[in-house]
């Protein structure tokens, strides 16, 4: 069985949804669907949230009845007969009927946030359902709400998901086509939740890990993985052949094209993940798996809102011990550290998550001498085959920059990433540069 993954543009239009009914009936293999929220409708729920939070029910109700009809003319172009058309109409009265009663509960809290967002997997994964139904194919909807959960670390528990997973498969172990919805999930408290943002991507590598899927499949509607960002870069190209490291660095420091988490399952079992287009389905995409290619630079990616912290400490000479105690601050105020450099008297880190940082340089600054925090920092992410034994990586990717100002390395971590620091301002012609030195375009 293969997972095919839908994310919200590849559903986001009628004849778009016809399309991936002929991709996922065209082939004849067994097919795990994952579907998005029509693009749009999270962003849209979110919207309605906002309003209820604010006490502006009205303006929430208008948002509501706004994107209702969006789907009503959704609809009208979705569906061929009028039993389908009857079926759709159905679901999006339910679904909408639900979001509106969430307007008469208050206080309006996360948890009524987290239902209301997850309605749009629920509506997408229904509605295309019933135009498979409409088009003669049986499909099986799975709730993900029955199978994926998450710890209380939000950590999804693969352990649970498998085993629930092959509960409900085990009738319906030859169905042909099974859809389900991506993002949502259940937290322990047995709530709806989900998987944040552009989670769709994670609950196909979790489902695929789960059932040992023969393969993942991302539809987007873009070629695979770029080898830097298109929308600065000119001359970028998807990239055919990436390892779990490899994506993972990228999807982490900034390749908008996978939800960053989506490799953890997929490399634990060993299912390679294939990224396609939906637009053109016959491009080969790009297939991360355990295997290299050995071309040495493969891509370049960047992530911004990043700020550095400088910490200085002459006790640190000849001393043990020290990066714990810091570290420490860090874990105790669940702030993740993304780059470090170290000297015999000093640690840089940078972190993404600001909103404890007072907190935790208070906390340094009893046993640190700080500098003041640097914001609007870029790490720009390096990635490739950089085995020790070769020459002249750093080498090379210093030189493609060495017009611009760099505030920190990072090179040796793994086998495969040299990530460096700058200045926000420096991103474009840092990317460009590094385009025009590395792969020869
Ligand atoms: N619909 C969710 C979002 O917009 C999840 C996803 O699309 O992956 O973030
Ligand atoms: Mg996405």
């Amino acid at each position: 069985m293969q997972v095919w993954k839908f994310g919200g543009t590849s559903v986001g239009k009628p004849e778009r949804m016809h399309s991936i009914r002929e991709l996922i009936t065209a082939d004849a293999g067994q097919k795990f669907v994952v579907l998005s929220a029509l693009s749009g409708t999270t962003n849209a729920l979110l919207s309605i949230g906002e309003s209820l939070k604010a006490g502006q029910d009205e303006e929430a109700l208008e948002k509501i009845e706004h994107l209702k009809a969006h789907y009503d003319s959704f609809l009208r172009e979705l569906y061929k007969t009028s039993e389908g058309l009857a079926k759709g109409q159905q679901i999006i009265e339910n679904e909408f009927s639900f979001i509106r009663s969430l307007t008469r509960i208050k206080p309006f809290t996360l948890k009524q946030e987290k239902e209301l967002v997850a309605e749009g997997e629920l509506l997408s994964t229904q509605m295309f359902q019933a135009h498979l139904e409409e088009m003669g194919v049986h499909a099986l909807l799975l709730p993900a709400l029955e199978f994926m959960r998450i710890d209380a670390d939000n950590e999804p528990e693969l352990d649970y998901i498998e085993r629930k997973l092959r509960e409900m498969l085990r009738p319906h172990g030859d169905k042909h086509i099974l859809v389900t919805q991506g993002f949502i999930c259940r937290n322990p408290r047995g709530e709806v939740d989900n998987l944040k943002r552009g989670g769709s991507d994670y609950t196909a590598s979790l489902i695929g890990g789960a059932i040992r899927a023969e393969e993942i499949q991302i539809w987007t509607d873009i070629d695979g993985m770029h080898n830097n960002d298109p929308r600065i870069v000119r001359n970028t190209y998807p990239i055919r052949e990436l390892t779990f490291e490899e994506a993972a660095e990228l999807a982490y420091f900034g390749a908008k094209i996978l939800h960053p988490s989506t490799i953890t399952p997929a490399r634990k079992f060993g299912v390679p993940v294939r990224l396609k287009n939906t637009m053109d389905p016959a491009a080969p995409g790009t297939l991360i798996a355990d295997k290299t290619t050995d071309q040495v630079f493969k891509a370049v990616a960047a992530k911004d809102g990043i700020t550095a912290l400088y910490i200085h400490s002459l006790r640190m000479l000849n001393a043990y011990g020290f990066l714990r105690r810091i570290f420490e601050i860090f874990e105790r105020f669940k702030t993740p550290v993304d780059m470090i450099a170290t000297s015999e008297v000093s640690v840089s880190v940078t972190i993404d998550d600001i909103t404890k940082v007072k907190e935790i340089q208070a906390e340094l600054s009893t046993f640190c001498d700080l500098e003041e925090p640097e914001y609007d920092q870029t790490i720009i992410c390096v990635v490739g085959n950089f085995s020790a034994d070769k020459p002249g990586i750093a080498a090379q990717v210093l030189n493609a920059l060495k017009g611009i100002p760099v505030r920190m390395i990072s090179y040796g971590g793994t086998e495969h990433n040299l990530s460096l620091l700058l200045h926000s301002r420096y991103k474009a012609e840092a990317l460009n540069a590094l385009n025009e030195g590395l792969f020869n375009v």
